[in-house]
């Protein structure tokens, strides 16, 4: 018997008809390379092995590994005894058609995000369960509440999409809060643009959300660019393309 631990966000999924559902959604091919990120117990891999062989496993508990390798359905399978933050994928894929999917601990959901930025040319797809309201600000628009510094880092890499919700009924231990499950579709994005500043400008704005640009940027500001660009809006009504054309001015 296996117990859950808080410190690796530890709930997992026990209804038979979502893990269908999820692996349905990914709709994963034949000999499809894929990616799981946290299996656990490996509920969702038996469920993906069903539909492709080339399957990594990445678990951090050294506990639930054994149970994995114990597990003759997984003996073909490569089982990782890893933190996925220190997971190289240039490594692991690289040619890039990887498909990650994961029902990951939330605690770390930003930091597996970022990880995905980084390795932006490692995967061609990737799916993950998230808190609902963390869906939320991943799909916000702009001038709504939920329209936040990491709607505008991801919105600049990814085309998110909420595939369903999910009751917290269906893990074990049941969590307090709500989940979604979403889709991350690459977007081209030109090589020219200084993603350093992108996400200098985002953080400054976002972190005085309630004031004008004017105000918040001040640092980076000259007479010149205040001829340019409207700066007494607020961060939420600015699009990903304006926050674009700032990296580029300011
Ligand atoms: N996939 C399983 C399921 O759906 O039942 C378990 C999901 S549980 C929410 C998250 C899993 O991620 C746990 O097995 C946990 O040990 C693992 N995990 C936590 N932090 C991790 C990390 N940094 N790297 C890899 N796995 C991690």
């Amino acid at each position: 018997m296996i117990y859950a631990k808080k410190k690796w966000g530890q709930n997992f999924l026990v209804d038979q008809n979502l893990l269908e559902k999820i692996c349905n959604t990914c709709s994963i091919k034949k000999n499809d390379e894929v990616l799981e990120i946290g299996p656990g117990q490996g509920a969702l891999s038996e469920k993906i092995l069903q539909k492709t062989k080339n399957l990594t496993l990445v678990e951090i508990d050294p506990e639930l590994i054994s149970s994995l390798k114990e597990n003759q359905l997984f003996n073909d399978i490569k089982i990782l005894n890893q933190d996925i933050l220190n997971t190289n994928l240039k490594e692991l894929s690289p040619n890039g058609q990887l498909v990650v999917i994961g029902n990951i601990p939330y605690n770390i959901t930003s930091p597996i995000i970022f990880w995905l930025i980084d390795y932006k040319t490692n995967w061609k797809k990737s799916y993950l369960m998230v808190q609902k309201e963390y869906a939320d600000r991943l799909i916000a628009k702009p001038k709504t509440k939920t329209y936040s510094r990491i709607t505008v880092m991801t919105n600049l890499h990814f085309n998110i999409r909420r595939c369903f919700n999910i009751s917290p009924n269906v893990f074990h231990p049941r969590p307090k809060v709500n989940s979604s499950f979403i889709e991350i579709e690459k977007r081209e994005i030109s090589p020219e643009i200084d993603l350093k500043k992108y996400s200098q400008i985002a953080r400054l704005a976002f972190n005085q959300r309630r004031k004008m640009l004017r105000n918040s940027l001040s640092t980076l500001l000259n007479e010149k660019n205040l001829q340019e660009f409207d700066f007494t809006k607020r961060p939420e009504d600015l699009v990903v393309e304006d926050y674009v054309f700032l990296s580029k001015i300011l």
